[in-house]
């Protein structure tokens, strides 16, 4: 049984948390999954609440910014209410000194009339600060931003959802989303599925290990300093530091309790953990030239973390591709400071489909020029092989905008909803052309017949780009559940010689009758059990058998690959009624694998819903194999319009095509 809840949040960073309390107090029932609390960007940041020192340009990024700046005096204190925490709030202005030699009267920066900014020259600045470094020339005043300290806060949101009492399950690490016509249909964790009526992604950096968006992780490195006390012990930082100092790639942040916190480096380095010397070293050779004293103050600390990047540097917030999933995530820099404003632009969205004006700015969709059905359409074309012409690409257009989602089999997603294979070609050169015509993304090669170099296949894993094409190594000549195991296991090192280090992906066949080819059902199961228990990513090929897929599904395989009809037989698909039946039940994606002859039977299988196909035999016994390639290609793409664009009633009689009233009577 699947635990099921009203709305499942994936992380529990800050994004998390405040949608989570959010939603909470307004009665919904939301369930937190978060895999490392202590991981979160939450902690890592300087809780900077800066929209102005941050010097955004005017637009709906600042509005952002400025609205939840706005919110954070009532937010926080609702939030010490509930959890009985302090968050250190801490409104304290932020001054940003330069160094460059300014006039008297420099251009105001890009700042709405109701924020006030003033100008400081040398002298004010000095005396409104002291302890500046001498190459201060001036510097602006922001009176109006402030800090939070972001760990006090991370440990109230966590008591406050408690205390609200939200079930927030730590170490739980969602390891993909399972979707299904339009709509999540449960997620898969290292602690078994989880069920929801709405879905929300807040996992920061992480979020494109679950879905394709546009998110990247950019590395800060950070580190604290103790302010000395002052002689009467009374105020640890009185008469030092009393407000932020942003300079030029650093800011030095004081905190209430004395520390001092110092960032941050801005690093594209995916996702390498570690301070480096060389990190420190700038931090620390500017954070002095600003702020000479601090020279001399213990170290207390270093840390790091990763920012959720957008290309853009704005965040994703709001509709997905999926009617029940929310995207809350790509915060980047200003994670901290809009969280007041997420929670309750999310909570609306999510709630009452209220969209703030704001919102519509934000959303992921503008990242793609068009939905990904018509995108698909228009890159189907883009590999085709020179020796053969092709009709025109047809152009993007309003009309053709049907929404889908990418194919994604075990957190992985694919563009391409063929799959291609590499045996039975007349030549290498021939596989090659027809993989590259097809447009395929993933191709299945056969680990024994690679390895013992059988008569075709010398070669050929060599023949391809793995950079580009994910591999499927198939147990394929394997007759019992033993010799699969082991066989895969084989893929797997395959794989990874080939340089696809993480790729755990295993087409399952057990195949002990030789005349029919049929595979051995038990034998499917066995080894699919013991090879999702070793780790493995298993697609098994099966008989249509509705139970045993969904057993295999049970099992925690990544999809189904019911075949159409007997492998190379070329028959189409004569089992339609149970692989109809294994795709409405199916919360794995179906591939209908083996039997499709022609493209017209490629394009029944995905009409019917099948998420992907699996074509060989017709690819590589066709009279021109690229030509037929592009053709299922073509087949693949056409069917899927089709099934999402839905089919027309069937009617027991005639129905004219043009309309009958409103003809002139004579
Ligand atoms: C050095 C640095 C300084 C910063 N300074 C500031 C600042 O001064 N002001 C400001 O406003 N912002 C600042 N930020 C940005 C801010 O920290 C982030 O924008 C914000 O923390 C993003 O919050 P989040 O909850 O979306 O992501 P995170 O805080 O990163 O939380 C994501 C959570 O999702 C979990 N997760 C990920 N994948 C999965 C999965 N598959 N299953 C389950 N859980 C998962 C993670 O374990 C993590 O706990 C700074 C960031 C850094 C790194």
């Amino acid at each position: 049984m699947i635990p099921s809840t009203e709305i499942l949040i994936i992380g529990g960073g800050i994004t998390g948390l405040s949608i989570a309390i959010e939603l909470k107090l307004r009665g919904a029932t939301p369930l937190v999954l978060c895999r490392n609390f202590s991981e979160a960007a939450t902690h890592a940041a300087a809780g900077m609440i800066a929209p102005q020192a941050e010097a955004l340009p005017a637009g709906p990024m600042l509005d952002l910014c400025l609205r939840s700046r706005d919110l954070y005096p009532d937010w926080t204190s609702k939030l010490e209410e509930i959890s009985g925490l302090s968050v250190g709030y801490w409104p304290c202005g932020i001054l940003a000194p330069a160094y460059e030699t300014v006039s008297n009267s420099p251009p105001h920066p890009l700042t709405p009339s109701s924020s006030p900014a003033f100008w400081l020259d040398k002298t004010a600045i000095n005396v409104h600060q002291l302890g500046l470094g001498e190459d201060v020339t001036g510097g602006w005043w922001f009176p109006e931003d402030g800090q939070v300290d972001n760990r006090a806060l991370a440990r109230a949101l966590w008591a406050a959802a408690e205390a609200l009492g939200i079930e927030v399950r730590e170490g739980v690490t969602v390891e993909f989303i399972a979707q299904r016509h339009g709509q999540v249909s449960s997620v898969r964790t290292n602690s078994g599925d989880f069920q929801a009526q709405h879905y929300v992604l807040a996992t920061g950096a992480w979020s494109n290990q679950l879905l394709p968006v546009p998110v990247y992780p950019k590395k800060g490195q950070m580190l604290s300093l103790r302010m000395p006390a002052t002689s009467d012990g009374q105020s640890p930082y009185s008469g030092t530091l009393q407000r932020v100092l942003y300079g030029k790639d650093i800011y030095i942040v004081p905190r209430r309790d004395g520390r001092l916190v110092i960032g941050a480096t801005s690093e594209e380095v995916g996702f390498t953990p570690g301070n480096t010397p060389a990190g420190v070293q700038t931090l620390l050779s500017r954070a002095i030239r600003l702020y000479p004293a601090l020279q001399h103050y213990p170290i207390e600390d270093f840390w790091w973390g990763y920012r959720p990047a957008t290309p853009d540097e704005w965040p994703i917030l709001g509709p997905s591709l999926c009617d029940n999933l929310t995207l809350a995530t790509g915060h980047y820099r200003n994670g901290i400071l809009l969280a007041p404003a997420t929670a309750g632009l999310i909570a609306d969205w999510i709630l009452h489909q209220k969209s703030d004006p704001l919102l519509a700015h934000f959303h992921a969709s503008r990242f793609f020029t068009s939905q990904p059905a018509t995108a698909s359409l228009q890159t189907s074309h883009k590999n085709a092989d020179s020796m053969l012409t092709y009709p025109t690409p047809i152009q993007a257009n309003s009309a053709l905008t049907v929404q889908d989602s990418a194919l994604t089999i075990a957190g992985k997603t694919f563009h391409s909803r063929l799959m291609t294979g590499t045996g039975k070609y007349r030549s290498i050169e021939q596989m090659q052309q027809s993989v590259i015509a097809s447009n395929c993304q993933i191709v299945t090669v056969a680990v024994r017949r690679v390895q013992t170099k059988a008569p075709g296949h010398e070669g050929l894993a060599e023949a391809l780009d793995w950079t580009k094409i994910w591999m499927l190594p198939n147990t394929a000549g394997c007759q019992t559940a033993e010799e699969a195991i082991r066989v895969a296991r084989l893929g797997r090192e395959m794989a990874k010689l080939l340089g696809q280090e993480d790729n755990n992906f295993v087409k399952l066949e057990v195949i002990p009758d030789s005349k029919y080819l049929l595979p051995d059902p038990i034998g499917t199961l066995q080894a699919a059990e013991q090879l999702v228990k070793e780790g493995f990513a298993v697609l098994p090929y099966i008989n249509a058998d509705p139970m045993l897929a969904k057993r295999l599904e049970e099992a925690g395989c990544a999809t189904v690959m019911p075949l159409g009809s007997p492998i190379g037989s070329g028959q189409g698909i004569t089992t339609a009624a149970n692989i109809q039946i294994i795709i409405e039940n199916s919360k794995v994606p179906v591939v209908v694998d083996a039997g499709i002859g022609t493209p017209s039977e490629a394009a029944q299988a995905m009409e019917m819903g099948a998420d992907a196909l699996l074509i060989n035999s017709a690819i590589a016994m066709a009279k021109h194999p690229a030509a037929m390639a592009k053709a299922m290609g073509m087949a693949a793409e056409a069917g899927r319009l089709a099934y999402l664009a839905g089919r027309m009633p069937v009617k027991a009689g005639a129905s004219a095509s043009s309309p009958q009233t409103g003809t002139i009577a004579d």
